[in-house]
């Protein structure tokens, strides 16, 4: 029997098993998808912490993943670079933001912020992830459960994004629908970040084919079916701030549902469980500042 049974197998729960195999533990992940059909997998996925509130946990959490990445995009690990950033200030507030003292290079501007973030190619780092998980002795089943009592295990960590509301009867999560476009790179290799636009919130992430085009944040929405006429209304606006995106050939179109939760994401121990959830429109950015804290509740 496993040591630790992590269940759910996005960004949370696998960078959290690695941190639990780093302290020697023997771990087992279950999860009903595929970490390429997670939400985690519709990331964009650039460090930003996108719908979550000011908080020092959530501030360490971040730090602590910068870190992380920055080494693993100096290491060419799959997916993994740094990207600088420009960020469109509408109302500005005159002092940096409270997420600032995470990034080293952070350029206060009346009109424009700039700095570098850590962006992640999530299909192929979550492949990573769940190969290191693998090569370090880990066992991966598919399978959904319906309560934690099902999982025979001395210690569970519950990793399951928006399916933690169901298991845990946590009120406070809800979704927050998420549709981008994906489009080839027409060369551009900084992100843009517009997120008072007149006509909606812009982002322009360029990777290392393509390039994605968001958003939309609807809070409680649980449609996962693509809408035209919202993909239009990327197109249009994020062409308006970039005007070499004109004409670029559509890749193919993504929606996700953020799990966010009023009052923050819940990392805590209760019991045996560990619950790890409800990080927003930030899972990448807070990830392995997250998995540190599991691994040291484990402890
Ligand atoms: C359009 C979009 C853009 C985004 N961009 C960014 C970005 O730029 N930067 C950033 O930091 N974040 C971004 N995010 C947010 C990020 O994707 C999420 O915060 C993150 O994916 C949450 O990860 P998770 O592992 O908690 O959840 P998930 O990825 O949803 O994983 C949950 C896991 O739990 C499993 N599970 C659920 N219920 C059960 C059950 N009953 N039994 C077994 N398994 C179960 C699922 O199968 C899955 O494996 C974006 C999200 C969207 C939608």
């Amino acid at each position: 029997m496993a040591d630790v049974v992590v269940v759910g197998a996005g960004i949370i729960g696998l960078t959290a098993a690695l941190e639990l195999q780093a302290t020697g533990a023997e771990v087992a992940i279950v999860t009903a998808e595929a970490p390429r059909d997670t939400v985690s997998a519709v990331a964009a996925a650039v460090w930003y912490p996108t719908k979550v509130d000011a908080d020092p946990r959530v501030l360490g959490w971040g730090r602590r993943t910068f870190e992380v990445f920055g080494v693993e995009a100096a290491t060419a690990v799959p997916g993994v670079t740094m990207r600088p950033t420009r960020m469109v200030v509408r109302h500005d507030p005159g002092i940096p933001p409270w997420w600032a003292p995470a990034i080293p290079d952070f350029t206060l501007g009346a009109a424009e912020w700039h700095f570098t973030v850590p962006a992640v190619e999530m299909v192929p780092y979550l492949t990573h992830l769940l190969d290191r998980f693998e090569a370090n002795g880990g066992t991966f089943r598919r399978q959904r459960i319906d309560s934690f009592a099902d999982v025979d295990a001395p210690l569970v960590v519950n990793a399951t994004g928006l399916g933690a509301a169901r298991l845990t009867g946590d009120d406070r999560l809800q979704p927050i629908r998420g549709q981008v476009v994906i489009v080839d790179n027409p060369g551009l290799t900084t992100s843009i970040r517009d997120e008072d636009h007149p006509l909606g919130p812009v982002y322009i992430h360029p990777r290392s084919q393509d390039v994605v085009l968001g958003g939309t944040f609807e809070v409680g929405d649980t449609d996962r079916t693509i809408r035209p006429a919202t993909a239009e209304a990327i197109i249009e606006r994020t062409t308006q701030v970039e005007p070499r995106l004109a004409g670029a050939r559509v890749r193919k179109h993504l929606v996700g549902l953020r799990p966010a939760r009023v009052g923050g994401p819940r990392v805590e121990r209760a019991g045996h469980i560990i619950h790890a959830y409800g990080h927003s429109g930030a899972g990448m950015t807070l990830c392995w500042g997250t998995a540190a804290e599991v691994a040291r509740l484990a402890g």
